[in-house]
């Protein structure tokens, strides 16, 4: 049997909208992009939404936005993809990394207080596998320190906790439509607020500082316009949007099947032992990727090994300050124990609506067959 690591959702809804968006005169930011801006506010109950290139496009300029540069610090997680850290840097503010929870891989609260200096201007929480940040408890200390939080919510945008929902607490959060990501159009992005001022910032440096988008330039009668601010470039286009706005629509219908998978895999793996980031009491996880912690020693035999019986896997993550490019800007090893064990025993499995049941079945035999080896 051969098991697809991921297989995305689209089809002919998606293809018919894209096909209008072709027959338009404007293939950029427009009506398709504002649409999918309110259909995303709306469904995660904040204020503002825009559309974006990319994740990390959304995230570098909402650092940008607050000028959050050289001099400040920003506390990130280790065990997250590199792009949680790498907006800091490139916005020349320091990474201070934080320590993850043994429960559940998130961001470990206790740890991220006891970073916090005068110097410390932001957090990024990632809401890993889909599973919430406990955002009442990270919100509260920040207020304390005057410290913004911009949500990395690549991993979730369904899921919530305590009825919170990514973007109701955070001073922005920023989600990702890459290739593999809960809904998709190859590579996207974008960035939620309840904050008016960041949301005009936001809209005026994704298309550098102009004062007119692409559509009002192009559909009412030539006026100059200005640069009003130094910006950079990431702005949403109408083919992205077009992709995106039905997967939206049925988001928690495919969300029904993937918790129906999830729960098998869980089922099976804690009947064997077998040990895995846990949802936590009042959590409805977004169910983005699932992954399950192998013996330190074994987890590259079991990775080749899976891949041998055709299933495909994936790493999420080892921990981003024990790789090259950190490895050599860390001043000092930080000390971080349950990230770098984590990241050391990881492996993520197939987790998608379109797996049939004899798929999860052979995936789960699979993995419990190795422990017993
Ligand atoms: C995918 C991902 C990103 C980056 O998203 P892009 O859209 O590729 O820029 C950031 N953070 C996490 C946790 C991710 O998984």
């Amino acid at each position: 049997m051969k098991v697809e690591f991921y297989k995305h959702n689209v089809g002919d809804e998606e293809r018919k909208n894209v096909d209008e968006v072709l027959q338009s005169i404007f293939l950029t930011t427009g009506p398709k992009t504002n649409e999918f801006e309110a259909k995303f506010a709306e469904y995660l109950g904040v204020k503002f939404a825009l559309g974006f290139q990319s994740w990390t496009s959304a995230a570098f300029m909402v650092l940008m936005a607050w000028g959050i540069g050289e001099g400040d610090e920003v506390i990130v997680p280790s065990l997250s993809f590199i792009a949680s850290a790498n907006i800091a840097v490139l916005n020349g503010a320091k990474v201070i990394f934080c320590d993850s929870d043994p429960k559940t891989g998130n961001m470990d609260i206790n740890h991220f207080e006891s970073l916090i200096t005068e110097r410390t201007k932001a957090v990024v929480p990632v809401h890993l596998y889909g599973h919430l940040v406990d955002m009442k408890a990270l919100r509260k200390i920040c207020d304390n320190h005057d410290i913004k939080i911009l949500e990395d919510s690549a991993h979730n945008i369904e899921g919530t906790r305590d009825g919170i929902r990514p973007g109701q607490l955070g001073d922005a959060a920023c989600f990702s439509f890459y290739a593999t990501k809960n809904i998709t159009c190859g590579e996207g992005g974008a960035v939620v607020t309840n904050d008016p001022e960041l949301e005009n910032k936001l809209r005026l440096i994704r298309t550098h500082g102009m004062s007119k988008s692409a559509a009002d330039r192009y559909t009412a009668k030539y006026k100059h316009w200005n640069m009003e601010a130094l910006g950079f470039k990431g702005n949403m286009n109408d083919i992205q949007a077009a992709m995106l706005l039905p997967q939206l629509r049925k988001i928690d219908d495919v969300l029904v099947r993937k918790e129906e998978i999830c729960s098998y895999y869980e089922s099976r793996f804690e009947k064997a032992g077998i040990e895995f980031p846990q949802t936590l009491e009042g959590t409805k996880s977004g169910r983005h990727l699932f992954t399950f912690w192998a013996p330190e020693d074994r987890r590259d035999e079991f990775l080749t090994k899976l891949q041998d019986k055709g299933i495909g896997v994936a790493v999420n993550f080892r921990a981003i300050h024990t790789l090259q490019w950190y490895q050599e800007y860390l001043e000092a090893e930080p000390n971080l124990p349950i990230a770098t064990s984590i990241g050391r025993r990881t492996i993520t499995i197939p987790m998608y609506p379109s797996l049939t049941d004899e798929e999860v079945e052979y995936v789960a035999n699979s993995v419990v067959e190795l422990f017993s080896e």
